[in-house]
Parts: C-alpha cells; sequence; structure tokens
C-alpha cells in the first residue's frame, strides 16, 4: 500500500489556527470551487473548544477557496512526506465574500488604503518562538543568548529551517538564537499586502514542521513561564507610492519619519487600547507587555526604541542608496496569538485614520520610558472593553466577525480562568 500525497486547503482563522480539510496534492488546481467549510468553525478557539453562542450555530456553509499563489510544497526529510497546503478565502457559497472572513478584512483595509491615499502597504512581520524537546515544558539547549554555541548545539534546526522557508516562499533573510532558552527569531523579507500576512501564517506552520521533523516542538506562545522571556511578533510596516517611494520616510524630519509618517504612527496609537484585543488577544499576552522585557509596555512612539508599542527602526546609513527602501515603523505589542490578517487589517485601518485626519507627528521617545506605560489595557477583558468604546475601531469590524470574536475571547478567558500565570503560560504553551 502506498500513501497518497495530501494538501490541505487551509483558513487561518480568527484565532490564528491554520485548519481546513486535505485533497489529494495532485487534485488541488482543480478544485476551482475548493472545498466545503463550517462557518461555526471560526468560533472553535486556540484550545479547540467550540464557542458558544455564535453567529451560526449549527446552521449554513461556506467554501475554501484555495489562493494558488500561497501553495505551500516543503519537501520533507527522511520518510516525512511533504509538508503541502494553501491558504484561503472563505466565502460563501455562490463565491461571494464572506465578511466574518479574516484574509477578506485584510483585502478591504489594503484596498480601503490605495483608493483612499494611492499608497501601497508592505510589511515584514518578525516572529520569536522556543523549541521546546517532546516532553512538555523543558527546554532543549540551555546555551546563552546569541552564541554560535547555541546554534551549533541545535543543528542540523537552522540551516533546515532556512532552507524549508525559503522553499515554502517566505523569503527568510535570517535567522538567530535569541535571548531566551531555545529561544529563536527569524526575519523574512517585506511582502506587499496580503502576502506579508499570508507568510506569518505560513511561517509558524513550517517553523513548527522543521521542529516536528527533529522530535522536538516550537511553540510561538507569547510567554511560556510569567517571568520567562518573551516571543513577539513585530510587524515592519513601509508605504510605497507609485514610484516605489517610502513616503514614511523624510530625512529632513526628527527621526526620518514624514509628516504622512507620523499620522500613521499616531493613529496607531490612538487606537491602540483597542487594537490590542487583536494584538495581543490572549491571556497571557499581557504578562509579555509589561515594563523593561523589550517588548512594548508603553503606550508611545520611540525612536530606535525597544521599549515603546511603536518603534522608528534602525537604518544603516553605511550602506548608502535610498534610505527611505530600509526605513520602516514597526508595531512590537503583537503575538502569534493574533490572527496576522485580521491584526494588518486594523492596523492599516487605524494608520489610515490618522492620515485622513492629519494628526500630528507624536512626541518621539529616545529614552528607556522606564514605567511609563501609559494607557496600555492591563488585561484582555480591558482591551475588549476598548473596543466597545472605540466606536470608529468598532466600526471597521463586521458585526457578524466582532460578535464571533467576543465569544471566541469569552471562551478562551473562561478556559483559564482560575489558573495562575504560571498555569496559564502552561496552559497556553501547549497548544501553541
Ligand atoms: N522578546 C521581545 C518581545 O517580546 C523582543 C526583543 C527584541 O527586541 O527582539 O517582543
Ligand atoms: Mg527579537
Amino acid at each position: 500500500m502506498s500513501a497518497t500525497e495530501l494538501s490541505m486547503i487551509a483558513y487561518c482563522d480568527l484565532a490564528g489556527f491554520v485548519r481546513g480539510r486535505s485533497v489529494p496534492a495532485s487534485d488541488v488546481e482543480a478544485r476551482t470551487a475548493g472545498v466545503g467549510w463550517v462557518p461555526a468553525n471560526q468560533a472553535i478557539n486556540c484550545f479547540g473548544a467550540l464557542a458558544e453562542p455564535n453567529p451560526w450555530g449549527p446552521v449554513g456553509d461556506r467554501r475554501l477557496l484555495p489562493d494558488h499563489e500561497t501553495r505551500v510544497r516543503v519537501v520533507g526529510t527522511g520518510d516525512r512526506p511533504p509538508l503541502d497546503f494553501v491558504l484561503s478565502d472563505a466565502v460563501h457559497t455562490d463565491g461571494s465574500p464572506w465578511d466574518a472572513c479574516p484574509r477578506t478584512f485584510l483585502k478591504r483595509a489594503v484596498d480601503a488604503l490605495r483608493a483612499e491615499t494611492g499608497l501601497r502597504l508592505m510589511a515584514a512581520f518578525e516572529h520569536e518562538f522556543q523549541v521546546v524537546a517532546m516532553v512538555p515544558h523543558t527546554f532543549a539547549t540551555p546555551e546563552g543568548p546569541f552564541t554560535l554555541q547555541a546554534q551549533r548545539d541545535a543543528e542540523p534546526f537552522a540551516g533546515l529551517l532556512h532552507g524549508a522557508l525559503a522553499e515554502a516562499g517566505c523569503e527568510p533573510e535570517m535567522i538567530l538564537p535569541e535571548f531566551g532558552p531555545a529561544q529563536w527569531e527569524v526575519v523574512v523579507r517585506p511582502a506587499e499586502g496580503i502576502r506579508s500576512a499570508d507568510r506569518a501564517a505560513i511561517l509558524k506552520e513550517v517553523v513548527r514542521d522543521v521542529a516536528r521533523g527533529l522530535g522536538r516542538r516550537a511553540t510561538f506562545a507569547p510567554l511560556t513561564a510569567p517571568d520567562g522571556i518573551g516571543n513577539g511578533v513585530h510587524v515592519h510596516l513601509s508605504l510605497l507610492d507609485d514610484e516605489g517611494r517610502n513616503v514614511l520616510h523624510d530625512a529632513s524630519s526628527a527621526g526620518g519619519l514624514s509628516a504622512l509618517g507620523g499620522s500613521f504612527a499616531a493613529g496607531l496609537l490612538r487606537h491602540l487600547p483597542a487594537l490590542l484585543a487583536f494584538t495581543a488577544p490572549s491571556a497571557i499576552s499581557y504578562l509579555r507587555l509589561t515594563p523593561h522585557r523589550w517588548s512594548a509596555a508603553a503606550a508611545a512612539l520611540g525612536y530606535r526604541n525597544r521599549e515603546c508599542a511603536v518603534r522608528i527602526c534602525p537604518v544603516a546609513e553605511m550602506a548608502g542608496g535610498d534610505l527611505g527602501r530600509q526605513f520602516n515603523l514597526e508595531y512590537r505589542a503583537l503575538d502569534a496569538t493574533a490572527s496576522p490578517h485580521l491584526a494588518l487589517g486594523l492596523l492599516v485601518r487605524a494608520g489610515l485614520a490618522g492620515i485622513r485626519e492629519e494628526l500630528a507627528t507624536p512626541t518621539i521617545l529616545d529614552r528607556d520610558p522606564g514605567e511609563l506605560t501609559g494607557a496600555l489595557p492591563g488585561d484582555l477583558p480591558a482591551a475588549l472593553a476598548a473596543v466597545t468604546a472605540d466606536g470608529v475601531l468598532r466600526s471597521w469590524l463586521p458585526d457578524e466577525l466582532w460578535d464571533c470574536y467576543r465569544s471566541l475571547k469569552a471562551a478562551e478567558l473562561a478556559e483559564v480562568e482560575g489558573l495562575d500565570a504560571t498555569a496559564a503560560c502552561q496552559r497556553y504553551t501547549a497548544v501553541l
């Protein structure tokens, strides 16, 4: 008997999980109507529980319509079959867009940016994660941060991962053993609009698969222990005009940030409390967003400053050429419990609102803000309440999507209610 090579027609959902249905790999292209999908699947949280009530219950059907440009096929090592899947939009059975689909949400946001400003979004998601041994919660490599030793001890992990990410179309640039135990960071090249968020969804699956092939498990939990090192996701943003010029950059302005870039950053900060409900969307995300973790404790714009939610990233002047090509704003208050599509879509909407209102550039912090935590909500319930309070942000969310999201998060919070911080981190680490 020989095994069939399968490809999953997959969907990156509100919990940031890739779920779907598999068909023979050779059939994917021919499935022009995709595969069936159940709308209530959207209400499955990261712990695998179906949140109820949700807007659909047992009723209704959708299709997962693959975007063939996202097809991933990474040939496995040894006798492991290839990792093969393709990302989809969830659509109605007649093919029309479904309001609750996060990928559709991002497409609409990027289109709105383009229609209103003529600008194109470029983005790159930088991920941190830890590679734990198969025995839960024990770490594989106790070697020092950033050391060659840590990298060599984990061989052949880093090289295999780089190769697999390249094969998956993620355009990896750099891999490094990060500060925490068995922690790694991967930097990929920026991609336009929706492709950048697709890349984030794909990257997590590739990382997990390479770790799995080596008998390890990768976790993207924002924290594996309350006093541990955070696993952040930082998204680097730039906006290009039709000539390919990055309009966030103006060498003559403070920090190199143009007036338009300042407005974009101000839009992000204005909506930050509500944005956190989607970018730091787990119960333990808020343990990471605390001072002195170099995560994003300060609701501020920083110049090359890693404590701020929004950072003006460095450029290497020595590289010469057009510095605008390197210049970008980094949103740091993000972690991998988010849907990359929904999160990025909301960042675009918030930045666009800042541009529309011509908001002034916020104060640029170039020192450690210390305890200055500004208006950051302290936990997920507070961030969810901030969504209701922020009528502007709330108006960007289709009702169906928000109703489902609220229910999803309520069910997730109920799962960890009563657990202390250590147990909650372990609970998330086990599923992420
Ligand atoms: N680990 C930090 C975080 O949780 C980021 C450290 C860095 O700047 O790379 O976001
Ligand atoms: Mg890092």
